[in-house]
């Protein structure tokens, strides 16, 4: 981790907790968090999002959503647009996650929508790319990436990465148990910053790039010590507020 950088850290709940559940783990997180010198911030579904935005009203821990649709207001059922996350309390969303993408058959093109869209907002999109298993022993880490960057800079420029977090999060190591070795990571955060720096050095240089993929408690600290690893993007140990908390510490200490 750099010391220019804000270390961040995202839990993605995914389809996960119960209005119950999600007291319990907020209550326990807030309570124990302590001033920390990073961005704290979570990812509840939808219909728990503007709940969560009263509790977290007073602490450190900001809000965001998992998804948003591409079009700002209209007949599309089921969708939830920029602006009404913004409404609720969000500063922030995840576009392009893997299970997006491949679940939900959310193309580069889709993707890049999505992004501008809530820019368009003011919500920072922190946005999601990474290879496939077979990508990656096809030797094509490198190219995905770069496809999936492009999409973003063709549509909105490479100046929209200034209010942007990119997360890097290898499919093959997302809720598998496998973690990309601490130097697997950081050879792809430095090609992900090295291809924006080609268009805008100082955009690339501030721009934070977070690693998602079996996070824990007892990996998190190695990772993050990597120089161009700026915090995680954390799923199944963000349920736990025993491992959100050490991964939060260990971010606040590389
Ligand atoms: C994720 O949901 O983005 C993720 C990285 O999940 P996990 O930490 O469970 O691998």
């Amino acid at each position: 981790m750099s010391n220019e950088r804000r270390p961040l850290v995202a839990g993605n709940w995914k389809m996960h907790g119960s209005r119950a559940a999600n007291t319990a783990l907020l209550d326990a997180v807030v309570a124990r968090l302590g001033k920390l010198d990073i961005d704290v911030l979570v990812c509840p579904p939808f219909v728990y999002l503007a709940e969560i935005a009263q509790r977290l009203a007073g602490t450190t821990i900001a809000l965001g959503a998992q998804s948003l649709c591409v079009e700002p207001v209209g007949a599309f059922t089921g969708e939830v647009s920029a602006s009404m996350l913004k409404d609720v309390g969000c500063g922030y969303v995840l576009v392009g996650h893997s299970e997006r993408r491949s679940l939900f058959h959310e193309d580069n093109g889709v993707v890049a929508r999505k992004f501008a869209a809530a820019q368009a907002e003011g919500l920072v999109p922190i946005l999601c790319v990474g290879e496939s298993l077979v990508e990656r022993q096809g030797e094509h880490t490198f190219a995905i990436i770069r496809e999936q960057l492009d999409a973003v800079i063709q549509l909105a420029g490479i100046s929209a990465f200034a209010n942007a977090v990119v997360a890097y999060e290898p499919v093959w190591a997302i809720g598998t148990g496998l973690t990309a070795t601490p130097e697997q990571a950081q050879a792809v955060h430095a090609f992900i910053r090295g291809h924006l720096s080609h268009q805008d050095a100082n955009v690339a240089s501030a721009l934070r790039i977070l690693y998602g993929g079996s996070v824990k408690g007892n990996n998190a600290a190695e990772l993050f010590a990597m120089p161009d690893v700026d915090g995680g993007l954390v799923g199944g140990a963000a349920l736990k507020a025993d491992e959100f908390l050490q991964i939060c510490a260990a971010a606040n200490r590389s």
